[in-house]
């Protein structure tokens, strides 16, 4: 049995998470087993996964939430804990594997927390390893902690990393959808409003993550995440817009060849290939139907058009708390303009406005990322 906690369960990878652990269940029953769950404001589906997978341990973002949430529960008497603090306990928890399905920033210390108790992670939280990476990825090593990636593509790529030595990887190769304005009018852009943008032409995901597609931040915070996963040069990552979203990514090795993995666009595979690594168990997910004819294209993305993957790589290849600076302004500057204080294309420039007042740590603690990521966020767009 192994034993998960999921921080961020009520989301969009926190319930394909459950989901797939149902599956998963009742495939093989009890195979997994779920420890503990971790919130923001919707404890209503909180309570009745914790009820569904009998879980006794909980959080929420907020104190008057998590008193909710006990009442709701009374007769489960939880242990119900709230905040940061909170957030820290669930993942330093005993388990055998933390998913991280949170959004945003949050999701570093608590990462951080479960790596110190030696736990595995399953990898959602992207902003995470593109804030703090290398501190992630060096705890984890001395720990011998695995990170499992969840990002389609860096599970694409982990996919096809099986058998393959890291010397013999040259090139990774992101496919990108090119979001829902690929073939929009540049001079339409600052036209873009929240709804627009919420409508993701191939994937079904969370608002914060859907406008990073849109804008083609996500595909920078990527290229971050594939060089912090892999160890590999950021020029040694390309991206390619791939509108069908079937190839999920690909990897070039030394003797040329290109190996890719294929599927219909749902997470259900990748969250459950971390779950379950090194095994393939089935999984309900539509298959690919070859004899109806599939077309695949790729090109190349416009970065004058979207900024933002520019600005990634900028901060990426600046290292230190660059790439911290950057992600922390853009959830700030997608926060603002979910809530209509900013344009769509005022994501960019308060991306580039922070980028360019920031004094670069090298090497920095995992406070000084904390700390550039909180001042970043404060100041943003202000
Ligand atoms: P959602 O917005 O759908 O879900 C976010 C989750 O985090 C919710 O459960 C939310 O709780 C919870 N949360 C937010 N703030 C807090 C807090 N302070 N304490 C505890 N929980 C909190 O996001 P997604 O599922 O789309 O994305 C999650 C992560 O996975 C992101 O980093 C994203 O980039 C990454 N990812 C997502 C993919 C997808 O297909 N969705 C694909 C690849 C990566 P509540 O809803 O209760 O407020």
């Amino acid at each position: 049995m192994k034993n998960i906690g999921i921080i961020g369960s009520t989301g969009s990878i926190g319930t394909q998470s459950l989901e797939v652990i149902r599956e998963l269940n009742g495939l093989v029953p009890g195979s997994f087993r779920i420890s503990a769950l971790a919130c923001g404001k919707r404890i209503e589906a909180a309570a009745s996964q914790a009820r569904e997978f009998g879980v006794r341990l909980l959080c929420t973002a907020e104190k008057e939430d998590a008193e909710k949430l006990k009442e709701l529960l009374w007769d489960m008497k939880p242990e119900v804990l709230w905040g940061r603090e909170g957030l820290n306990e669930i993942a330093g928890s005993d388990m055998d594997m933390l998913v991280t399905a949170i959004v945003g920033m949050a999701g570093i210390e608590p990462t951080l927390k479960a790596i110190e108790r030696g736990t595995d992670i399953a990898l959602a939280n992207k902003e995470t390893l593109v804030a703090a990476g290398e501190i992630v990825m060096r705890e984890a090593g001395k720990k011998g902690v695995s990170i499992l990636p969840v990002d389609s593509e860096h599970s694409a790529v982990f996919q096809c990393m099986q058998g393959i030595k890291r010397e013999e990887l040259e090139k990774i190769i992101l496919t990108c959808s090119g979001g829902p304005f690929r073939t929009y009018p540049k001079e339409k852009l600052s036209g873009v409003t929240p709804k627009m943008a919420l409508g993701h032409p191939t994937w079904n995901m969370g608002g914060k993550i859907t406008v990073d597609s849109a804008t083609l931040m996500n595909k920078g915070l990527e290229v971050i995440e594939a060089a912090r996963l892999y160890n590999i040069g950021l020029k040694d990552i390309e991206v390619t817009v791939h509108p069908q979203s079937i190839v999920h990514s690909m990897i070039k090795t030394r003797d040329g060849a290109v190996l890719a993995q294929l599927g219909f666009p749902s997470m259900k595979l990748p969250i459950q290939y971390a779950l379950t690594y090194p095994e393939r168990l089935p999984c309900n997910v539509p298959v690919l139907d070859f004899e109806k004819g599939l077309s695949l294209t790729f090109e190349k993305p416009d970065c004058e058009k979207f900024p933002c993957l520019g600005l990634a790589i900028a901060a990426g290849e600046e290292g230190g708390t660059m790439p911290a600076c950057m992600n922390a302004a853009n959830e700030k500057a997608v926060r603002m303009f979910l809530g209509g204080a900013a344009k769509f294309t005022d994501i960019p420039m308060i991306v580039e406005k922070a980028m360019n007042a920031h004094r670069t740590i090298k090497d920095p603690t995992a406070e000084d990322v904390l700390n550039v990521s909180a001042e970043t966020y404060a100041a943003a767009g202000l």
